[in-house]
């Protein structure tokens, strides 16, 4: 992997008239939530939308460029991301308003938790869900992020986007190619921002529906600890917990990972993990669980990154192969 430094020395000019800060060898694991993982050659956090495309318009495309939100869903590997990592900042895309529409736009650096906010606010209902999700609404929009029965899809209704070649695209929902916590939207695409719908609801309802929303993930959810949240997806017909129960992965321990006593489909570093821990800790359940039930869990987490030499991690610990 070439040193940061010497990506950017090698762009030279072309990146000197970008407004955004470029960090070199940035440490990922100051940016995700499970706080383990390599650094990425070159971090860039473009400060408006014209910015952003300037950036993908002077960065070659052979230089691979990876947008991340606030890294609640990421586990990056220990020998890092090569190219750069685009992060937005929440002063150029964290703007939240009411649009002619009636609708509410957000830009992909605000928290969902800001937009469950601002709906209270103007008396929407619909967004309650957004209230214990901890992410931001681009990683909302790829991820389809959900809960309490409510999902993305539900609620977007347009999505503006920038391609590798700093082009403007509009998406409607169908263009977003949703299902459970996917989207198949042209890989590639960074979301600046998007329009939400719901409808007229009375104050106290929302704020009575939030509360719950809360009180619930205080009791079943370790969310004051670092973790990515769900690590798989809920197979057809179970729950990836109630498997992974089954399977007697609740506790289990590899280096500084554990699934989580108090959710087990929650991984947790308990302090000292790498992004090996991790990612072998989330093999190791899914070959115990396809042992012990024959299912094949899928990853919810976004895995991104190298590993580092002499410790690559197989699928289902290469029990498939
Ligand atoms: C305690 C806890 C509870 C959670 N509960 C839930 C839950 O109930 N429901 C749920 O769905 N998720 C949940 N999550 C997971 C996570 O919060 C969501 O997946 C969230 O949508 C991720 O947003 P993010 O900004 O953190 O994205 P990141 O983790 O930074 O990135 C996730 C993916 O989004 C992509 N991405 C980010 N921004 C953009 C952008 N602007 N354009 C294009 N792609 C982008 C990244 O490339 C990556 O593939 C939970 C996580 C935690 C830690």
């Amino acid at each position: 992997m070439m040193r940061g430094q010497d990506l950017i020395d090698k762009l030279g000019d072309k990146l000197a008239a970008l407004r955004g800060r470029v960090t070199p060898n940035a440490e990922m694991d100051k940016i995700t939530w499970f706080r383990a993982g390599g650094l990425v050659e070159a971090l860039f956090q473009p400060v408006d939308e014209e910015d952003l495309a300037a950036f993908l318009r002077a960065v070659p495309e052979e230089i691979p460029i990876t947008v991340v939100g606030v890294g609640s869903n990421l586990l990056v590997r220990d020998g890092g991301i090569p190219g750069f990592v685009v992060r937005l900042s929440a002063k150029g895309f964290g703007q939240i308003e009411r649009v002619p529409s009636g609708g509410i736009k957000a830009g992909a650096a605000t928290p969902d938790k800001r937009l469950a906010a601002f709906a209270l606010e103007e008396g929407i209902g619909g967004f309650h869900f957004y209230h214990g999700i901890p992410g931001s609404i681009g990683g909302a929009l790829i991820m389809n992020a959900g809960a309490n029965g409510v999902e993305t899809r539900e609620r977007v209704v347009e999505v503006t986007a920038l391609d590798r070649k700093g082009n403007v695209h509009t998406l409607l929902t169908d263009d977003m190619g949703y299902s459970y916590r996917h989207s198949s939207a042209p890989a590639g695409l960074i979301f600046t921002s998007a329009i939400f719908e719901g409808v007229p609801e009375d104050k106290a309802a929302i704020k009575a529906a939030m509360d719950a929303v809360q009180n619930h993930r205080e009791t079943v959810q370790p969310i004051r600890e670092k973790t990515g949240g769900s690590t798989f997806k809920n197979p057809e017909g179970s729950s990836a917990w109630k498997e992974i129960d089954k399977a007697g992965c609740r506790g289990l321990m590899i280096g500084g990972a554990q699934m989580s006593p108090m959710h087990c489909n929650f991984m947790i570093n308990t302090g000292t993990a790498t992004g090996y821990d991790l990612e072998y800790l989330g093999e190791t359940v899914r070959a115990r669980v396809l042992e012990n039930s024959g299912i094949r869990l899928h990853w919810e987490i976004k895995r991104l990154g190298n590993f580092r030499p002499g410790h690559a991690v197989q699928e289902f610990l290469g029990q498939l192969l």
